[in-house]
C-alpha cells in the first residue's frame, strides 16, 4: 500500500496526472476540489458559500475540507492506497493529514511536487474545460490533451465547460496562496525524504514517465 500527495499551483494538470496514476495501478483518488464542486452541486446555503469562496480565489477552512476528507476515508477503502490530489495545501492541513493517518496505522510514503513556471500555469488553466457530469479534464490549447470531438467529453459526451474558478483574478490569488501557504510544506516533506520534484513543463505524458519511475 503506498498515500500518495500530489502538490502543484492552480492550472499545472495535476488531477490529470492522479486520474492516470489512478487509472494505471487502482489507487483511490481522493480530489478535495473535486469532493468540494460535489457539495456545491447541492445548492444549499453551505454550498452557496463554497462557491463563493472558491470562485473568489480562496481557500476553504481547514476544518471544512478535513471534515470532507474523514468522511471520504469512512466511506472508501483501498487496498492499494491513496492519492491526495490538492491536500494539503497548507502546514495546518499537512500535519492533520499525517495525524489522521496516524490513527489509522498509516502514513505518507510519497509527494510529488509538479514544478512549473507562473506563465505556464496560466496557460493551461486559461485553456481547462471540465466534464460537469464526469470530471474529466481537458485543454484546448494542447493537441494531447483536447477532446475527440471538440467541447464533448470522450467519456460521456456530455457537453465540456470552463471551471467557474479558472479566471485571471481567482487564478492570480491562488498562485499567491501557493507562495505564501502550500510552497513552506515542500521543506516539511523533503525533511521526511518522501519529496519528489517533477518538472511539469514536459507534455503530459513525459510527465507521467517521470511520476511512474518513483512509483
Ligand atoms: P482544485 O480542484 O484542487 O483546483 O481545488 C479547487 C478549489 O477548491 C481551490 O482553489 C480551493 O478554493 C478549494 N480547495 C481544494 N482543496 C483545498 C484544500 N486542501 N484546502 C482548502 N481549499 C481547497
Amino acid at each position: 500500500m503506498k498515500n500518495i500527495i500530489f502538490i502543484a499551483p492552480h492550472g499545472t494538470g495535476k488531477g490529470t496526472q492522479c486520474t492516470n496514476l489512478m487509472n494505471k495501478y487502482n489507487f483511490n483518488h481522493l480530489s478535495t476540489g473535486d469532493l468540494i464542486r460535489n457539495a456545491i452541486k447541492k445548492q444549499d446555503s453551505f454550498a452557496k458559500n463554497l462557491e463563493e469562496t472558491i470562485n473568489s480565489g480562496q481557500l476553504v477552512s481547514d476544518e471544512i475540507v478535513l471534515e470532507m476528507i474523514k468522511n471520504y476515508l469512512k466511506e472508501n477503502k483501498s487496498e492499494q492506497g491513496i492519492i491526495f490530489d490538492g491536500y494539503p495545501r497548507n502546514l495546518n492541513q499537512a500535519k492533520s493529514l499525517d495525524k489522521l493517518l496516524e490513527s489509522l496505522n498509516q502514513k505518507i510514503d510519497i509527494v510529488y511536487y509538479l514544478d512549473i513556471t507562473k506563465e505556464e500555469a496560466f496557460k493551461r488553466t486559461m485553456g481547462r474545460l471540465i466534464c460537469p457530469n464526469c470530471n474529466k479534464s481537458y485543454n484546448k490549447y494542447y493537441d494531447d490533451l483536447k477532446p475527440k470531438n471538440e467541447g464533448v467529453c470522450d467519456n460521456c459526451g456530455t457537453k465540456l465547460e470552463s471551471r467557474t474558478d479558472d479566471t485571471k483574478e481567482a487564478f492570480d490569488k491562488l498562485f499567491d496562496i501557493f507562495l505564501e501557504d502550500t510552497y513552506p510544506i515542500l521543506d516539511y516533506y523533503e525533511n521526511k525524504n518522501i519529496l519528489f520534484k517533477i518538472d511539469a513543463s514536459k507534455n503530459q505524458e513525459d510527465i507521467f514517465k517521470e511520476i511512474e519511475k518513483v512509483i
